[in-house]
């Protein structure tokens, strides 16, 4: 089975994820935005450049808005842009595109295209197999999980239970029993295991480096690399995972 991972926005705090993939052994994509996010402390375009002697780079669009909420024009600039941003930064090509909020039209899908990327990924979860590169689903996120832990738009106040609700489909259709629905750890794994035991095309792990932290996830994240980085996978960049199955 192909593993991959990848991390968007490009958080400084990318760097710990990248020293936990290096020490076991595992690889994955970083998307890099120009653009600060929530106030946290961005890659300095020189830390891009070192994290893309051992990684792939990949291209999360100029100002990180939704790309169908722009006029077409400007959703070409921000993808063509993005390609062209992230090759002067790390001196290589960018072959790798993220929507942000995966909002991936078939306008976007087109552009990205015609702009020279090999694939793009999505946010779409509970997959292992896909047919398109230019609407690449994800695996897992690492987020919290069963309960929610940020609560600041008042109907999130109501929905205590958002994550598991969110993700009820994905885990009744993946076997995931109800003794692993307690934790993220407990569902990572026993997706993962699931996924290794019946020799899935791949599993891809994505988040959010200033998630892990404000979560407190560091420890899950370790853990599960871990047991990734010793379970016979072949690690790959999300780069040529896509081409694999292109
Ligand atoms: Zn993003």
């Amino acid at each position: 089975m192909l593993f991959t991972t990848s991390w968007d926005d490009g958080y400084g705090l990318d760097l710990t994820v990248a020293a936990l993939l290096k020490k076991n052994g595992l690889t994955g994509t970083f998307y890099v935005c120009p653009t600060h996010q929530h106030d946290r402390t961005m890659l300095t375009e020189n830390q891009i450049r070192t994290l893309s002697g051992d990684f792939e780079i990949g291209a999360h669009t100029l100002t990180h808005r939704k790309l169908s909420t722009l006029m077409a024009g400007e959703a070409e600039q921000e993808i063509k842009g993005s390609k062209a941003w992230v090759e002067q930064v790390t001196g290589k090509p960018c072959d790798m595109f993220c929507y942000p909020k995966g909002d991936c039209g078939i306008a976007a899908q087109t552009f990205v295209k015609q702009a020279g990327y090999r694939g793009a990924r999505t946010t779409e979860q509970w997959r292992c197999e896909f047919s398109n590169p230019f609407a690449m689903p994800v695996s897992l996120q690492i987020m919290p999980f069963p309960l929610r832990r940020s609560f600041r738009p008042i109907w999130k106040i109501l929905d205590p239970l958002g994550p598991l609700r969110a993700n009820w489909r994905g885990l009744g259709k993946n076997n995931i029993p109800l003794s692993a629905r307690t934790s993220w750890l407990a569902m990572a794994r026993a997706f993962f295991r699931n996924a290794l035991k019946r020799n899935a095309p791949f599993f891809h792990l994505y988040g959010h480096s200033h998630e892990i932290e404000r979560y407190g996830l560091w420890h899950d994240l370790a853990e599960f690399l871990e047991e990734a980085g010793h379970s016979g996978v072949t690690p790959v960049t999300n780069g040529s995972l896509a081409s694999k199955h292109a």
